[in-house]
């Protein structure tokens, strides 16, 4: 779809902007609008939202400035895809973060993370064995984290729950973010199971159920 106000230089390819609670990360169940951009270089086996691989509208970032300002939202998260695909994404950021709103990014971990904007929340994953994407993550982002930033492991299997206790060691993860977040691949491996892991092994990790699965089991614009 094309849009006669949006130009490339000033652009994003966006799937859908949608107001919704939080499902994941640390103010999950808090009113969010989400900015959802077009595309992502991965393939997960897991992948909820393949339906932002491709297609889109190309948007100006005043343009998604302003349908956010729509909601008057305290929270937004800029979500994908792979939102850092865009180039654009840098500074949609730097301008939701003027708007004075309480910014996140969700990230798959495989793009460097270095240019963007420090005011914004970074929810960055690591992708597990299981995922089939292991390959791509870029470790040159762990030293970028922040303690305002967090870490999500979307686990599998018993394997994906060792790797990820490893990460978690190596890299300190626990003692550079706010936040761990362990997250059972949903239909894959049974929450209770990945619980009593965390137990078992006393994990300085925070078990995450999708809540936006739980209530609209993934309808798009939830
Ligand atoms: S990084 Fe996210 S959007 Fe991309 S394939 Fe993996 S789960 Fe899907």
């Amino acid at each position: 779809m094309t849009n006669p106000l949006a130009h490339a230089a000033d652009a994003v390819r966006i799937t859908e902007i949608f107001y919704s609670l939080q499902g994941e990360a640390r103010t999950v169940g808090l009113p969010t609008v989400f900015v959802r951009l077009t595309g992502c270089p991965l393939r997960c086996v897991y992948c909820d939202t393949e339906y932002a691989f491709s297609g889109g509208e190309l948007q100006s970032i005043t343009q998604v400035a302003a349908r956010v300002a729509d909601y008057s939202p305290r929270y937004v998260t800029v979500t994908g895809g792979e939102p850092l695909a865009q180039r654009n994404c840098l500074p949609l950021l730097v301008a939701l973060c003027d708007a004075g709103y309480e910014v996140s990014l969700e990230t798959s971990g495989a793009v460097n993370v270095a240019d963007v904007d420090p005011r914004v929340v970074k929810v960055l994953d690591l992708k597990t064995p299981a995922s089939g994407e292991m390959a791509r993550n870029d470790y040159s982002n762990i030293p970028l984290l922040t303690p305002r930033d967090q870490v999500k492991f979307v686990i599998c299997d018993r394997e994906d729950y060792d790797w990820a206790r490893f990460k978690l060691d190596e890299y300190d993860l626990a003692g550079r973010v706010s936040d761990v977040l362990f997250s059972p691949s949903h239909g894959q491996l049974p929450p209770r199971e990945l619980a009593e892991w965390i137990l078992a092994d006393n994990l300085p990790v925070r078990l995450q159920l999708q809540l936006h699965k739980l209530l609209w089991n993934d309808e798009p614009g939830h």
